[in-house]
């Protein structure tokens, strides 16, 4: 229920699919990726073939679903939606597998999180365009080969290093999604308050782009409950200043840290004088479990300059003092 998780809740989901950009033109920043992507696609327009499996890796909210929904739509091919975690079984893959048409994308979300039974499966699949079916048990079972039209596969996933090296070996390209930076997700908020007829000044996207923590999904986010508070309080219209008071108010600061990441600072800062302290330590300070401060909190702090891990323990850097506008003791003298 944080607002500045990269994950999405249901309010996202339900308002994400007007926000999606539909065509690789359409889709911001990525440069690399897109480019990349676009040669990839052009040229298996121009053999008139399917393009090579795609995988995109990359932390969540940066538009692996959007890219793979692109890429059906430049190719004029539908597409299927599904997940590593809800492909349990071979069978569940063969199912799916089987019903693809000619040149469908299959999109597999949290592709390092499928079964390794069906892992296998979708080797042979991707390679050679076939599944062996399994009838039977034991040393009566029999192989029998099920030919399959020729499709793409989209491979998502938060950990390519994850991957099992076969897995990895058999996408034809891989697209490494970065953290966007401030000017590209003010275009991105701009973007989404036409589509939801905001009226949003540059100042007041370059605010909220500011806090959004390099993530479209949180910008489409905070644009959201900015709209709100401009609405509610105001005649709607986002400033510079509207969306500051308004993040304020649901304490996500100018940095996009939020209460608990600056909880986690504070107290390394004002408790331990900066560290080094120890993780559980830290934990018991802000009264939170180990594992949530580890996982909710320091990877944001950390890609921030503002914590690091040391083997001695928890570290603030001279960013973190400033950033809390506080003065780092002075060493003491000899
Ligand atoms: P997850 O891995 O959590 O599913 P994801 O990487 O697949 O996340 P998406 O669902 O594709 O992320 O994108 C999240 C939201 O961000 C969507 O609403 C989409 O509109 C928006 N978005 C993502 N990338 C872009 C972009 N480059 N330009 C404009 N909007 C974007």
């Amino acid at each position: 229920d944080r607002l500045v998780t990269a994950s999405a809740d249901g309010e996202d989901q339900a308002v994400e699919a007007a926000l999606r950009p539909k065509l690789l033109e359409e889709f911001i920043g990525q440069e690399r990726v897109r480019e990349q992507l676009s040669l990839v696609l052009q040229a298996a327009r121009k053999r008139g073939a399917a393009p090579d499996h795609v995988l995109l890796s990359g932390p969540p909210g940066l538009g692996k679903t959007t890219l793979s929904m692109i890429i059906a739509a430049e190719l004029n091919a539908p597409i299927r939606i599904t997940s590593g975690p809800a492909i349990q079984h071979a069978g569940d893959l063969a199912a799916i597998l089987s019903s693809l048409t000619e040149g469908e994308v299959l999109f597999l979300d949290e592709i390092h999180r499928m079964s390794r039974p069906a892992e296998e499966m979708l080797y042979l699949a991707m390679e050679d365009f076939r599944v062996d079916v399994i009838v039977g048990k034991g040393p009566g079972a029999t192989a029998i080969p099920l030919e399959l039209p020729p499709f793409t596969l989209v491979g998502a996933t938060t950990r390519a290093g994850l991957l099992p090296p076969p897995l990895r070996d058999r996408f034809g390209f891989t697209g490494h999604m970065e953290f966007y930076a401030p000017a590209e997700l003010e275009r991105v908020v701009h973007r989404s308050a036409g589509l939801l007829d905001v009226e949003i000044d540059p100042a007041g996207a370059a605010e909220i782009a500011g806090r959004s923590r390099g993530t479209p999904r949180i910008a489409n986010r905070l644009l959201r409950r900015v709209r709100d508070f401009a609405q509610v309080r105001h005649d709607g219209l986002v400033t510079r200043e509207i969306a500051a008071r308004a993040l304020e108010v649901y304490e996500v600061d100018a940095r996009g840290l939020d209460r608990l990441d600056r909880a986690v600072l504070e107290a390394l800062l004002k408790l331990f004088g900066g560290g080094p302290v120890g993780l559980s330590t830290l934990a018991v300070a802000v009264g939170e479990e180990a594992e949530t401060v580890e996982e909710v909190a320091e990877p944001f702090l950390v890609r921030e300059g503002l914590l690091a891990r040391t083997p001695r323990g928890r570290v603030a850097t001279a960013a973190a003092w400033q950033h809390l506008g506080l003065t780092p003791p002075q060493p003491a003298r000899a």
